[in-house]
C-alpha cells in the first residue's frame, strides 16, 4: 500500500457489478466503499433537502445534479475512515464530477491509483438489474439467479431474513439508466485513459472470475 490513501474508481453501467466487487475489495484490502447511489438513497430515506430533490430524478433513471452529488461526496470524504483508502463506486459519472474529484484529491495531495472499467454488454444489464436484491440488515447484494443465499431466504453474511429491492431496478428504468451511462459516464473512460490510470476488465464472467482480475489490478496499482 502507498503511504497516501489509495483511490480506486469503479466505472461501469448499472448492473456491471461495481457494488458487488467493491464490497469484496473492502473485505480483502481494508478499503472503504463509497457509493454515491447508497449515499443518495440514504438521503432520500432520511428526507433531507438533497434527498427530496434527488428522489424523482433517481426514480426516472436520470442523473442527480452534480451540485447535490458533490456536496454529498465531499461530506463523506471528510469522515475519518476514508483514510484507509477508498473505492469509488458509481462516482464520478460526469465530466464535471471527474474534474471536481481531481481538485478534491489535489487539495489533500492524493492521486487516483486506478480507474477500472467493468465492461459488459447492455443486454446482460437488464437481467442483472431486474434480479437484484439486497439484505435489508447488512446490505449484502444478491441476485435471483446469479447469486442466491446458501440457505434460501437467509442472508449469508448476517442471518437476516429481510431483503429489499430498489424502486429503480425495473426493466424500463434500467433503459434510461443505460442511456445516461452511455451519454454522460462512458466518456470518462477516455478521460482516465488519457491520465494513464485506466484498466479494463471483462465483467461478463462469473463474480469470482471478475474478482480475481480486479485483485491483480488493485495489488499492482497500490503496491
Ligand atoms: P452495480 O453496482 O454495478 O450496479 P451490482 O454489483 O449491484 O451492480 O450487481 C448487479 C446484480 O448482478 C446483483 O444482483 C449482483 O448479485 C449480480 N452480479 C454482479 N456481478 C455479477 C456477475 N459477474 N455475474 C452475474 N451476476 C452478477
Ligand atoms: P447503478 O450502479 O445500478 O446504476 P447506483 O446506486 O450507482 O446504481 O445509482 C442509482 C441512481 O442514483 C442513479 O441512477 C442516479 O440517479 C443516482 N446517482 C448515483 N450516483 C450518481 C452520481 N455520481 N451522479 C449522479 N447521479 C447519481
Ligand atoms: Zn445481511
Amino acid at each position: 500500500m502507498t503511504t497516501t490513501p489509495a483511490v480506486l474508481i469503479l466505472l461501469g453501467p448499472p448492473g456491471a457489478g461495481k457494488g458487488t466487487q467493491a464490497r469484496m475489495l473492502e473485505e480483502k484490502f481494508g478499503l472503504v466503499q463509497l457509493s454515491t447511489g447508497d449515499l443518495l438513497r440514504a438521503a432520500v430515506a432520511a428526507g433531507t433537502e438533497a434527498g427530496k430533490k434527488a428522489k424523482a430524478v433517481m426514480e426516472a433513471g436520470a442523473l442527480v445534479s452534480d451540485d447535490i452529488v458533490l456536496a454529498i461526496l465531499r461530506d463523506r470524504m471528510a469522515e475519518p475512515d476514508v483514510a484507509k483508502g477508498v473505492i469509488l463506486d458509481g462516482f464520478p459519472r460526469t465530466a464535471a464530477q471527474a474534474s471536481a474529484l481531481d481538485s478534491l484529491l489535489a487539495e489533500s495531495g492524493q492521486k487516483i491509483n486506478a480507474a477500472i472499467s467493468l465492461e459488459v454488454e447492455d443486454d446482460a444489464m437488464v437481467e442483472r438489474v431486474s434480479g437484484r436484491y439486497t439484505c435489508a440488515e447488512c446490505g449484502e447484494g444478491y441476485h435471483d439467479t446469479f447469486k442466491v443465499p446458501e440457505k434460501a431466504g437467509v442472508c449469508d453474511k448476517c442471518g437476516s431474513t429481510e431483503f429489499k429491492r430498489r424502486a429503480d431496478d425495473n426493466a424500463e428504468t434500467v433503459r434510461s439508466r443505460l442511456e445516461a451511462y452511455h451519454a454522460q459516464t462512458a466518456p470518462l473512460i477516455d478521460y482516465y485513459a488519457a491520465k494513464g490510470v485506466l484498466k479494463r476488465i471483462d465483467a461478463m464472467g462469473e463474480i469470482e472470475a471478475v474478482a480475481a482480475a480486479l485483485d491483480s489490478i488493485v495489488k499492482a496499482s497500490t503496491a
